[in-house]
């Protein structure tokens, strides 16, 4: 009998622990920083199963080692070495995951910027990586491979290394290390001088899924986004009262729900300046920011240094974020920061929002206990600071806990960047008369 209530015990155990891991918890780690001759922006994914996260983990250190170890030796005085690790993460049918790493190089010792990928697949169910074998038979491989010569020789006409092509993309699984799929098609991609030259970076073909069967089942999704269909009112604001505006930077992570939580309690409210590839990921965290009264900027798409982007490139950074943040949340930035607080003739040519900077940096990026951190803004804030802190952190999470109650209690009123400017406006009109 006793063992039997074991078993029972046992098995409730093992499903209560399955269920609970079939929850996919995707969360971005972030690192920026800007050192004497170099700047890393990384931003990547785990998901909350570790072999996933472990091969994701590794990889990015060891891209951002390597690259250490190669510019911080170097001086410059025409520019820093920067590296930057974007992520694209896609779900299909709710168990596959698919990730792609860019991992973008520029050095004023490089004639042009490096670009390459890495793709991971997950499967959840199975807990195990997905190798392009594990997804297509040998059989279908064999008859896809003159469409995918076909394909990227009149796609990539250009830049193709037709010899490469034919001993590449051949029967050879061991090939094909660079894959993603979604609901509807296999993208096969190669690197930059795998297939093709340098400048045609990395180079890819999409094959509809109704023409290429898999070795795993992949049903068409339909995509359901909700956005917000009304913003809250405007709160009101005493113009001849103080007043103080937070402004977080590189999030949303996981510490921004607890910054809201905070913010909610204490009826105070910030303005956030996102990334527009987490944005997605943390829609929800976005949406609850917004219904109550915080208000979301724009802090470029994947935290370029934006003094090396051409103007078409600054514009399609902010325009996509812009594009992210409307389509998953209804709401449409006003406000732009330009990363590492650079401000060129080229961003203000180039962005049509309004561009905040601050005057007050925390300095939460350098590390410090929160209390610490919490201390440089309790001893220069003064009325209308704009106060530079990131939502990356958890020492700033615990700062904002000790900055938010300290303040209210000294008669400051928290506003968001829009209200500050209408504040300022205000006053300013009222000094007129
Ligand atoms: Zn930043």
């Amino acid at each position: 009998m006793r063992q039997v209530i074991i078993c029972i015990l046992c098995l409730t155990f093992i499903c209560g622990c399955s269920n609970k891991k079939n929850d996919i918890k995707p969360d971005i780690h972030t690192i920026i920083k800007e050192e004497e001759n170099y700047i890393v922006g990384i931003n990547y994914p785990t998901i909350g199963y570790s072999k996933f996260d472990r091969k994701a983990e590794n990889y990015v250190n060891e891209v951002y080692q390597d690259f250490i170890k190669e510019y911080s030796q170097q001086h410059s005085k025409e520019g820093k070495g920067e590296l930057n690790i974007d992520y694209k993460y896609n779900l299909v049918n709710k168990r596959y995951v698919n990730v792609i790493f860019t991992v973008f190089i520029n050095s004023p010792y490089l004639a042009h910027p490096i670009t390459s990928i890495k793709t991971m697949v997950f499967d959840t169910k199975k807990q195990k990586n997905l190798s392009f074998g594990d997804i297509i038979s040998a059989d279908t491989l064999e008859k896809l491979v003159p469409t995918m010569q076909t394909l990227f020789i009149s796609e990539y006409k250009d830049c193709i290394f037709m010899d490469k092509v034919l001993s590449t993309v051949t029967k050879n699984f061991n090939n094909y290390q660079l894959f993603t799929f979604t609901d509807k098609e296999l993208i096969i991609y190669f690197n930059p001088y795998q297939v093709s030259a340098g400048y045609c970076n990395v180079v890819r073909i999409k094959l509809p899924l109704k023409e290429v069967s898999l070795k795993i089942p992949i049903e068409k999704e339909i995509v359901n986004r909700e956005v917000l269909s009304f913003l809250p009112k405007s709160r009101v604001i005493d113009p001849t009262k103080k007043v103080i505006a937070l402004t977080f930077d590189d999030g949303p992570s996981r510490y921004t729900k607890d910054i809201l939580n905070i913010l909610e309690l204490n009826k105070a409210v910030g303005t956030f300046f996102v990334l527009g590839n987490k944005v997605e990921i943390y829609q929800d965290v976005l949406k609850k920011s917004l219904l109550n009264g915080n208000e979301l900027g724009n802090h470029t798409y994947n935290h370029k240094d934006m003094n090396r982007l051409s103007i078409r490139e600054i514009k399609r950074q902010v325009f996509e974020t812009q594009k992210i943040i409307n389509e998953t949340t209804g709401y449409i930035p006003t406000c732009f920061r330009p990363t590492y607080g650079n401000m060129t003739k080229a961003i203000r040519k180039s962005v049509d929002l309004k561009i905040i900077l601050w005057n007050l940096d925390t300095r939460d990026w350098a590390g410090g206990s929160p209390k610490k951190i919490a201390n440089r803004v309790l001893m220069s804030v003064r009325d209308g600071s704009v106060i530079l802190m990131h939502d990356t952190y958890l020492r700033t999470k615990e700062a904002v806990g000790i900055i938010v109650p300290e303040l209210k209690k000294e008669g400051y009123q928290f506003v968001t960047i829009r209200e500050l400017e209408e504040v300022k406006r205000i006053r300013e009109n009222s000094y007129n008369y």
